[in-house]
């Protein structure tokens, strides 16, 4: 089956496939799902998209721009109709506004309106306009006749950096001006680019969310704090911590803990899913702490080098099996098994035991 999405951006139908499954994977759908996402795309159904701009730097949109091998952020665009996008369109004033009032009526209650950036509701919006509207007002008519809202990164999620105290703008996330709206939150400073592509990809092939959590959240992509998956943890768990920038200790890659590590509580999946599909390429894997940027409580909140409780210093000391339940076990079943395994021990402790009068014999012929 050729592949159109592949063209425009040289990735071949295995890289495009390898994405899609990624991105399904990051929602917690099976490779499967993937495969049907691609297959989608491949006949043409790609999901119109409006992507609203309010306060914040645009390094979402950056960091989806900015990813490579394969070129995620093309495959990105090539994945999906963008039809409003304020940083990326050439064309301004006027023309853009009308574009933005076409894809509305032409995908009204279908399109996926993409909202990045905090909205200001102080001072009646004097701190956003666009077009003479205020961005409350814009968010709550797109996000209002859209199929799908999602929040990206921190400021739209939650407030992020322009929610930061004293917050003179009144800096508000999105699920907080759309009440009763279901708005995916995918927090981050930036936010992953798959967890996006993923939420996106399901409404279009399923027309379903991925399962959120109280937060709206992506349950999967946000259920385990960066602690439980970071490759620092075995320095973590011996002991080994970086005490100050450039020591032995930091130059060895030892736990940043107290250096004000947050990944104890930083529900996240940067440790297994890097940024720029760059092994490494996350703040961890660069030598500084986590800041903790997708949690409200932790981000812009705590200085960055302060140290936090842990909840769960170690890890639990048996974690659960993966075997299936099985029935219950009878007396004489658990009788037998006795016997076998006590046959076991005794046929490893004799044979060990000739293994070993073996080697001492041989000591003794090679003895000189
Ligand atoms: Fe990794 Fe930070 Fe946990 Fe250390 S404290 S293991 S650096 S997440």
């Amino acid at each position: 089956m050729p592949c159109p999405a592949a063209d425009p951006s040289g990735v071949s139908r295995r890289g495009f496939l390898k994405v899609c499954t990624t991105a399904a994977a990051a929602v917690g759908l099976p490779a499967w799902a993937g495969e049907r996402m691609a297959e989608n795309v491949a006949r043409g159904k790609k999901p119109s998209v409006i992507w609203l701009h309010f306060q914040e730097c645009t390094g979402c949109t950056e960091s989806l721009l900015r990813t490579s091998h394969p070129d995620v952020g093309a495959l990105v665009l090539d994945l999906v109709s963008l039809d409003y996008h304020e940083t990326l369109f050439a064309a301004a004033g006027a023309q853009i506004e009308a574009a933005l009032e076409q894809a509305m009526s032409a995908g009204d209650g279908k399109y996926v309106c993409i909202i990045e950036g905090a909205i200001p509701v102080a001072e009646d919006g004097a701190y956003c306009r666009i077009g003479g509207k205020t961005a409350l007002e814009i968010v709550r008519t797109v996000a209002g006749r859209a199929g799908a809202v999602i929040a990206i990164g921190s400021c739209a999620s939650w407030g992020g950096i322009p929610s930061a105290a004293p917050n003179p703008t009144g800096a508000r996330g999105a699920p907080e001006v759309l009440p009763g709206k279901t708005v995916v939150t995918l927090p981050g400073c930036p936010a992953n680019p798959y967890n996006l592509l993923g939420t996106v990809l399901q409404y279009a092939t399923f027309g379903t969310l991925p399962a959120l959590d109280a937060k709206g959240r992506p349950k999967l992509a946000y259920a385990r704090v960066i602690h439980e998956d970071c490759p620092r943890r075995p320095h973590f768990d011996a002991g080994r911590f970086a005490q100050s920038f450039g020591d032995e200790g930091h130059r060895q890659g030892w736990c940043l803990y107290k250096l004000g590590c947050k990944g104890p509580q930083t529900h996240a999946s940067c440790a297994i899913q890097p940024f720029c599909e760059v092994p490494g390429a996350w703040p961890i894997g660069i030598g500084h702490p986590c800041v903790g940027c997708t949690e409200q409580e932790i981000a812009f909140k705590i200085p960055l080098h302060t140290t936090i409780p842990i909840e769960r210093p170690t890890g639990p000391m048996a974690y659960p099996g993966t075997a299936p339940a099985r029935g219950e076990v009878s007396a004489v079943a658990a009788g037998v098994a006795g016997l076998a395994v006590g046959a076991l021990l005794a046929g490893g402790f004799v044979a060990s035991r000739q293994l070993s009068a073996r080697a001492d014999a041989e000591r003794k012929e090679d003895a000189p």
